[in-house]
């Protein structure tokens, strides 16, 4: 049997109960860059664990040797985790690996997760619809296999609409001119969140026309999320996590003040 995940955006208490479960029943953990040492700490200690790699340009298992190994595991009679980070249907390639499962008629489940839009928005206190602001909103993927970004532009830019970027830092610059050149206002809110909802959140928010030189110069690390939307003007008054943050590191000094916001 394979279970597939979803491991939720970073903070642990963001997985699922049942989520939590699988992972303390299992017997091989097969997981991603992006899941948290916590999390996986919830793991038996005796249960194998088995990094799958993807990281930007480091993929230590090619997808297809993946798929593989999972079907070998299953055939094996072990009870395996494969835990990916956010929602594993969510441009986690979750979809791909379940093919396989389903292909060599391997018995799966799939535990939905917080997916980084949701968990980070949150978090950042940036809600993704709300009356005043946005109607709709779009999660797109902010970059190719080849580093180019294409997208469909025009859906990109109707007004009222949030729209929420994944694996967006390298084609940052790309994306805010592409929006401009397809009418999307100058002067429109944008926020960029590394590490959302762990200890090394961090928020940077500008405009269209800001935001690519505010994060170069913030010197941000993936995982990176970008929000872009009048929503993005909320954040000023409901950071909680961040003014949270702040808080605890004003009652510790010397310790490092994160989670912050960059104005
Ligand atoms: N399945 C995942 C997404 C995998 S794609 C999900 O549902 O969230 C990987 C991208 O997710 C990253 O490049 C980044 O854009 C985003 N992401 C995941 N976790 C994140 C985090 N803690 N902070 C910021 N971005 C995150």
């Amino acid at each position: 049997m394979v279970y597939l995940v979803g491991a939720g955006p970073g903070d642990p208490e963001l997985l699922t109960l049942r989520a939590a479960r699988l992972l303390a029943e299992a017997e091989v953990i097969v997981y991603d860059h992006l899941v948290s040492a916590p999390i996986l700490d919830m793991g038996r200690g005796e249960a194998q664990r088995i990094y799958a790699g993807k990281e930007r340009g480091n993929h230590t298992l090619h997808q297809n040797e993946l798929n593989q190994l999972l079907v070998r595991l299953a055939h094996e009679g072990k009870r395996v985790v494969r835990l990916k980070g956010g929602d594993p249907f969510i441009f986690g390639r979750g979809g791909e690996e379940v093919e396989a499962l389903a292909a060599a008629g391997v018995a799966f489940e799939v535990v939905p997760g917080i997916t980084a839009a949701s968990g980070i928005a949150a978090y950042a206190g940036i809600p993704l619809t709300h009356r005043d602001y946005a109607n709709s909103g779009l999660f797109v993927a902010g970059h190719l296999k080849d580093g180019s970004v294409n997208l469909d532009w025009d859906s990109l830019v109707r007004p009222r609409r949030t729209l929420v970027v994944y694996m967006g830092l390298v084609g940052l610059p790309t994306l805010c001119r592409e929006l401009a050149a397809h009418g999307m206002s100058d002067a429109t809110p944008a926020a960029i969140v590394q590490h959302g909802t762990t200890q090394r959140h961090r928020t940077v928010v500008g405009t269209l026309a800001t935001l690519p030189q505010l994060a170069s110069a913030a010197r941000l690390t993936p995982p990176t999320l970008i929000i872009i939307g009048d929503v993005v003007r909320l954040h000023a008054k409901l950071a909680w996590y961040e003014a949270l943050a702040a808080e605890q590191a004003a009652a510790q000094p010397g310790s490092e003040a994160a989670p912050q916001a960059i104005p």
